[in-house]
């Protein structure tokens, strides 16, 4: 395989200290090749959210190191670490963290914003964003116009649009029914499609069934992870 977008090697997380103790992650090694799609699988408390969180270099592991598109995270200091955030990763959330009183597109701007892109090429990008998860007619609209699906093809627009190395996405059909769900996995699949790198985490069978590669997690270890084919829409695709 050529340079893994994701590549970590014996990650460990331990919380607390003395009786307190917690071993979130017991030596976690997973390399994750440029277009794949990942889904990331386990109970309550086998360490999901642990392990998205330093994958999303959102917090870093006790031991282990990291590499996120070549670049060792595991080493970077505060700052850095909120550069490569920035640069490298698109999150979408479960509860989808879009901005109130804001419009689609401008919700969709923010990370370029951040970037320092200029109003233009902004709007731009923001728009074609938009246009690959079917929402350009719903541009204007802000987040309390839209439904819960719609909310989250807009974050996933806003996780796009500045062409990450990875889409990282902790349980983004959680909030939602089994309508919008079908909608936001069809773009997932797309993306996919498309050639995006995708790592995600859920519950839900259905979702983890549509990935490429499904990886189960029991009490801080990886104990499958095997490629499947992928199951595909049955449903037709709803947009309004
Ligand atoms: P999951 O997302 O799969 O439910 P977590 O990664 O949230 O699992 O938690 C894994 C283990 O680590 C659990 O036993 C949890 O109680 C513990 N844990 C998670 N976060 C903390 C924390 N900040 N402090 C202490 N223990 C924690
Ligand atoms: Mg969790």
């Amino acid at each position: 395989m050529t340079r893994p977008v994701l590549d970590v090697r014996e990650l460990t997380k331990v919380y607390g200290a003395g009786e307190a103790t917690v071993h979130a992650l017991r030596g976690v090694s997973l390399a994750v090749g440029r277009g794949d799609y990942v889904a990331i699988m386990g109970s309550s408390g086998s360490g999901k959210s642990t392990l998205m969180n330093i994958l999303g270099a959102l917090d870093v592991p006790t031991s282990g190191t990291y590499l996120l598109d070549g670049v060792d995270v595991s080493r970077l200091v505060d700052r850095q670490l909120a550069l490569a955030r920035n640069r490298l990763i698109g999150f979408i959330f479960q509860a989808f963290n879009l901005i109130p009183r804001m419009t689609a597109v401008a919700n969709v701007e923010l990370p370029l914003a951040y970037a320092g892109v200029r109003s233009r090429e902004r709007r731009l990008r923001a728009m074609a964003a938009l246009e690959v998860v079917g929402l350009a007619d719903r541009a204007r609209h802000e987040p309390n116009q839209l439904s819960g699906g719609q909310q989250q093809r807009v974050a996933v627009a806003r996780a796009l649009v500045t062409e990450p190395a990875l889409l990282l996405a902790d349980e983004p059909t959680g909030n939602l029914d089994s309508r919008s769900t079908g909608d936001v996995l069809q773009v997932f699949d797309q993306l996919s499609s498309a050639g995006r790198t995708i790592v995600l985490i859920t519950h839900e069978p259905e979702v983890g069934d549509r990935a490429k590669r499904l990886i189960r997690l029991v009490d801080g270890r990886i104990v499958t992870d095997r490629r499947q084919q992928p199951v595909l829409a049955s449903m037709g695709r709803h947009t309004v």
